[in-house]
């Protein structure tokens, strides 16, 4: 019997996944996941989207039961320890074939091919599928054959190569015999595993499985998609699909997300919406074809020298939502109470922390990691290097948004900011962006005035900036 095993990492589904489909292809098929706790406290991973991989884990383990796939778990410490852990589960369970799904950070490329390296040792196949995104970033180039730097054209190239996306089936799991497997002391139960706390409120928000993802992202295209150009950027509606987290977690198929969009009409709201899933695989080509970005190093050479503040106590007033700016404030708080908070407000409290306040984004970066349920490198660190106008297709360093102009724009009801500042619900709709005197006593005055960080930022900018010209 030939046995092929695949390796679940940020892929906790079966529908539609590649290395999963790829090893049954081969013959019977087993699976593992490894839990890697102080690696993931490295990496910055919320306790909440830590206990939605458990969650997830549950649900995958009986979905798997049902075809005939055994999951087992195994738990060390980093991923230095991986390839020791694999080199005796390979050569007792006698596996022929290891197939994953590429993650495309440097550190996971580094676990990946030392994990290559063994496997080409012990002569057993491995395949690393690319099933995390629309296309391999290796497919991805410009006419020169480099990566692209901007996103208009990359996403105009993308759009060509697609094309066949539409007419490719998703890839079904069928049932198999069980295989009977020896069990090795290394082997633990899910619940064994070392999980942060539970969380109930993560419980309650972000219900895991890949059958809810899917039905939710059919009832967005259904119901929201023909609306979104206009309704994602307004933060007290359910304006967007809300699938981030399924996304980051694999728990649902990027490329489904696409068919889905495609097949509900080629309308300026699927456009749109398109346009997003395709900033996803800009972010993960850049990462991959950028490995600086993850040494926490600017992607843009030239922007090494911002005079980055390091202001300890600047910084807990924005993370907990007490600048006294209210717009800047809800969304903290959205991000505390939820895990998840609203792009436009990803970008606003983004720009306020590195531009008015003149704060290091990697120490937001790294806030953010640790409380989204959504954390996904190449896309936070994309986001933040945007924000702070040192990334790929940067905002220039003098657009600064103003976050009350904003807050007008984008919240004129000031719901959003009521339901997350309810010190302010009683105020009216002009002063609850800007409260001034009308201010309670229980909400702080702005710790910085606009104007001025606005002022301080762009000089600082623009003096790097001649250093060189
Ligand atoms: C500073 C900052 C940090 C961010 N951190 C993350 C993060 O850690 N994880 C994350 O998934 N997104 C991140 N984003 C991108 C974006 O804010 C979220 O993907 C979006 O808010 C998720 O909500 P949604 O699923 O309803 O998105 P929708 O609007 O429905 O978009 C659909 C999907 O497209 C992808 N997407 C949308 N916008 C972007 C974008 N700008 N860059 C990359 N992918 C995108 C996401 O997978 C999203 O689920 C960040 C943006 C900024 C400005």
């Amino acid at each position: 019997m030939t046995l092929a095993l695949h390796w679940f990492r940020t892929d906790l589904r079966i529908h539609d996944n590649q290395a999963l489909a790829s090893a049954q292809a081969g013959g019977s098929v087993a699976a593992i996941y490894i839990a890697t706790p102080r690696q993931w406290q490295a990496h910055d991973d919320a306790s909440i989207k830590q206990d939605y991989w458990r969650r997830n884990l549950q649900k995958l383990e009986a979905a798997l039961q049902q075809v005939g796939i055994p999951l087992h778990y195994f738990e060390v410490a980093t991923y230095k320890e991986i390839p020791a852990l694999l080199e005796r589960v390979l050569a007792e369970w006698q596996v022929n074939a290891l197939h994953c799904n590429r993650e495309y950070a440097l550190n996971e490329h580094k676990r990946d091919a030392a994990v290559a390296a063994l496997c080409s040792k012990l002569g057993i196949y491995m395949q690393l599928h690319d099933d995390a995104v629309l296309m391999p970033p290796e497919r991805a180039l410009n006419k020169s054959g480099q990566p692209y730097k901007v996103f208009t054209p990359f996403g105009r190239h993308m759009r060509e190569l697609l094309e066949p996306l539409a007419r490719r089936e998703a890839l079904v799991i069928k049932r198999q015999t069980s295989v009977p497997m020896k069990r090795l002391h290394e082997q633990r139960q899910l619940q064994e595993l070392s999980w942060p706390a539970i969380d109930p409120v993560g419980e309650k928000l972000w219900v895991a499985g890949e059958v809810h993802a899917r039905q939710k992202l059919m009832t967005f295209c259904a119901d929201t998609i023909t609306h979104y150009d206009e309704a994602r950027n307004i933060p007290s509606i359910d304006g967007t699909s809300g699938l981030s987290h399924a996304l980051a977690a694999g728990v649902l198929s990027i490329r489904e997300c696409w068919r889905a969009a495609q097949s509900f009409g080629e309308g300026k709201g699927s456009e749109i919406w398109r346009n997003e899933l395709l900033w996803r695989d800009f972010y993960k080509h850049i990462m991959w074809h950028y490995p600086h970005v993850s040494q926490h190093k600017p992607w843009r050479g030239d922007v090494g020298h911002v005079p980055w503040q390091h202001n300890k106590e600047e910084f807990a007033r924005w993370s907990n939502g007490q600048t006294g700016i209210p717009i800047v404030d809800a969304a903290m708080r959205q991000l505390l109470q939820t895990g998840w908070m609203h792009n436009r407000l990803r970008m606003l409290t983004a720009m306020f922390l590195t531009k008015h306040l003149l704060i290091d984004w990697r120490w937001g970066e790294s806030w953010f990691m640790q409380h989204l349920i959504d954390g996904d490198f190449a896309a936070n660190n994309g986001g933040w290097q945007w924000s702070a106008s040192t990334g790929t297709d940067a905002v220039p360093y003098f657009r600064i948004f103003n976050p009350v102009t904003q807050s007008r724009r984008f919240d004129p009801d000031g719901i959003f900011i009521r339901q997350y500042l309810p010190e302010l619900a009683a105020l009216n709709n002009k002063a609850i962006h800007e409260p001034g005197p009308e201010r309670p006593s229980s909400y702080p005055a702005p710790m910085i005035e606009l104007g001025f960080g606005r002022e301080r930022a762009l000089s600082a900018f623009k003096k790097q900036a001649e250093l060189f010209q």
